[in-house]
């Protein structure tokens, strides 16, 4: 028994399910695309608190860029650059023979600041705000004064006496461990062992604790949330649950609004977009999306990309069953080179407040992640990590209703992959053309 069902009470209830089980890319339209704004408004989380974390970051732009100096030239904000990809459209179009209209972008996270992921969102915004509420209780900072002091050594001592724990597969790990790190934190991140070897070592190159386990990676997060609850000045960044996280990443909607303006894109009922966001346990997407109904409403519609091996807010979203079902509950093996959306089980905070909000959500095979990878780079130069291809799939996946659609694909990391690492993904994807 499944929840309760058998699992051919699941399968008669969800067709959509065999294909699922035999691991063949699906697309899952089930979602909801019109009436946001009353969604949102039944939602115990809104506008005012994605307004409120971009007005956060602001406060600590003078602080990026003091210690990151490459964050100057953007005045300390940690933001991507929104690209064309025309030619990259071209090769979709022919790959998959389906006439795009309207326009492609690429939201380049892969090229974020300091932690080269969609990570540094939501990571280095939870991070900051701990350090911020720490200063504003000592009184050692007021909301309306400088914040580049908290590059000053009497605040890296004062927070040397405080922990920051997380348990990550990687790039949050990268994020949170960077940012803690940088501001004096005492920081250690639990890893599971198949973790990237790079990734563990850059961590530990920059002083953060890696703490690697045997077991699954969520025995790993139940473990630091344990150690970290039994003392008061640990803080536990909860990758499933924060709602610190979510808003960090709900910024994003804000930025986007900005470029899609300084590039005269117009975006109304007749000129949608549609956004295609790789998912893992759903947090970075999930706030991205939120920020976006939040800022366009209906204008938008949101799509979420799994790997096919891991399937799990898919799952969750279509069952409503949420973070009650993993993808091992139908004999899904959670087995993906998309070492970022490798997850089994997704957040039910995220699935439960994006259900209204979101359009549908596909699956895509680990072969096509690595022809993209390949294509992406051959066509418009990008360096990708698996993941983060996942996205690109959705112009092809997702029909196209209308000709004005714009196509946003978020690629989500791949600046910090080491290019031996890269280069290996490089040619297997290659070989697959
Ligand atoms: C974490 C991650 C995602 C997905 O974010 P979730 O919050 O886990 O859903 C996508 N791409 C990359 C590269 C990631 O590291």
């Amino acid at each position: 028994m499944i929840e309760g069902k058998t699992l051919e009470q699941w399968q008669a209830e969800y067709p959509l399910l065999e294909l699922i089980r035999g691991y063949e890319p699906v697309l899952w339209t089930g979602g909801k695309t019109y009436g946001a704004d009353e969604t949102i408004r039944a939602l115990p989380l809104g506008k005012e608190d994605v307004l409120a974390a971009e007005v956060r970051l602001r406060r600590f732009a003078p602080y990026i860029a003091r210690v990151f100096p490459e964050t100057e030239s953007g005045g300390g904000i940690i933001e991507s650059p929104l690209t064309g990809a025309p030619d990259m459209k071209q090769a979709i179009e022919e790959m998959f023979m389906v006439p795009l209209e309207g326009e492609l972008f690429v939201k380049e996270d892969n090229k974020l600041a300091v932690s080269g992921s969609i990570k540094a969102r939501g990571g280095i915004y939870e991070v900051l705000k701990r350090a911020e509420d720490l200063a504003l209780s000592a009184g050692m900072i007021s909301e309306d004064g400088d914040y580049s002091v908290f590059a000053e050594d009497r605040f890296k001592e004062y927070f040397s006496q405080y922990s920051i724990v997380c348990g990550s597969t990687g790039n949050l790990g990268l994020s949170i461990g960077i940012m803690s790190a940088e501001l004096g934190f005492n920081v250690t991140i639990h890893m599971s062992d198949d973790a990237r070897a790079w990734k563990k070592e850059m961590l530990r190159s920059k002083g953060v604790n890696v703490v690697e386990h045997s077991d699954d990676y969520s025995k790993a997060v139940e473990q630091g949330r344990l150690e970290s609850e039994q003392d008061p000045k640990s803080y536990f960044v909860d990758d499933e649950n924060s709602k610190t996280l979510f808003f960090g990443y709900a910024v994003a909607a804000v930025r986007l609004k900005e470029q899609l303006a300084e590039q005269n894109i117009k975006v109304d009922g007749n000129h949608p977009l549609n956004v295609y966001l790789p998912c893992g346990v759903g947090g970075g997407p999930g706030g991205i999306a939120f920020g976006l109904k939040v800022i366009f409403g209906d204008d938008v519609h949101c799509y979420f990309a799994e790997p096919a091996h891991s399937p799990c807010m898919l799952i969750g979203m279509m069952t409503g069953c949420h973070d009650r079902l993993s993808v091992a509950d139908f004999g899904l093996d959670n087995k993906t080179a998309a070492d970022g959306l490798a997850v089994g089980r997704p957040s039910g905070f995220v699935g439960r407040l994006l259900e209204g909000l979101i359009a549908g959500v596909y699956t895509v095979s680990d072969n096509q992640l690595f022809r993209m990878l390949a294509l992406a780079r051959i066509t418009e130069g990008f360096k990708l990590e698996p993941s983060a291809l996942a996205g690109f799939m959705g112009p092809a996946v997702v029909p196209d209703d209308g000709g004005n659609t714009i196509h946003i694909v978020w690629s989500t990391g791949g600046e910090m992959v080491p290019e031996a690492v890269w280069q290996e993904y490089y040619e297997t994807g290659k070989a697959m053309l």
